[in-house]
């Protein structure tokens, strides 16, 4: 039976705008580079899930069947996509202009708490990144059960996600991600990555947890 929906007045996914220039990030990030992953890379993901909901509103108007299973494993994936972006865009910030160097304040009490240096949360989360069997993302997230920060490994957009963990920081280590610039070197781009942590930002997101 078809149902009346009023989906026309709820929200759909936007593009965020990048928080700073394309080539801000240069030399470790190029304009090419970034510009290419943003506008096209992201906003794939961005379209992919707006389309995802079209077809469930459709479905929905029609009172036609849905294939759930299917459906919700792209939809899953294209809003973890779309999510994790939005993250990373403003986890970064242009080398020695808020970008780079090592955490202060709440963050770096709490890195040292648990990993006993920064050198060792960084050496933790770069082999996080690098280990990614395919195509993938390292974070750094926060359990709420025990106020402890942990690094997680994300498959694809959506997999080997640790639910209802914060997201504090993380790295797109997708070959989309590096691939203009690092060619298939994923080692050259983590390190590179480093240079342009944006650690105020993931301050922040500690802070308003
Ligand atoms: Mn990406």
């Amino acid at each position: 039976m078809a149902v009346k929906t009023t989906t026309a007045s709820l929200k759909k996914y936007e593009l965020p705008p990048l928080p700073y220039a394309p080539d801000a990030l240069e030399p470790y990030i190029s304009k090419e580079q970034l510009a290419l992953h943003h506008d096209k890379h992201h906003q794939a993901y961005v379209t992919g899930a707006n389309a995802d909901l079209e077809k469930l509103e459709k479905a929905r108007q029609e009172g036609a069947e849905i294939d759930m299973k299917a459906l919700l494993k792209e939809l899953s994936f294209n809003i973890g996509g779309q999510v994790l972006h939005t993250f990373f865009w403003s986890n970064m910030a242009p080398a020695g202009s808020g970008g780079g160097g090592k955490p202060g304040g709440a963050l770096a009490d709490r890195i040292d708490q648990e990993w006993g240096s920064f050198d060792r949360f960084k050496a933790e989360f770069t082999k996080a990144a690098a280990s990614v069997e395919g195509s993938g993302w390292a974070a750094l997230a926060h359990c709420s059960m025990t106020d402890r920060l942990m690094i997680m490994q994300i498959e694809k957009h959506n997999n080997n996600v640790y639910p209802g963990f914060a997201i504090l920081m993380v790295l797109d280590v997708w070959e989309h991600a590096y691939y203009v610039d690092y060619k298939n070197n994923r080692g050259q781009f983590i390190d590179a990555f480093w240079n342009v942590v944006n650690w105020d930002t993931v301050n922040r997101r500690l802070e308003n947890l």
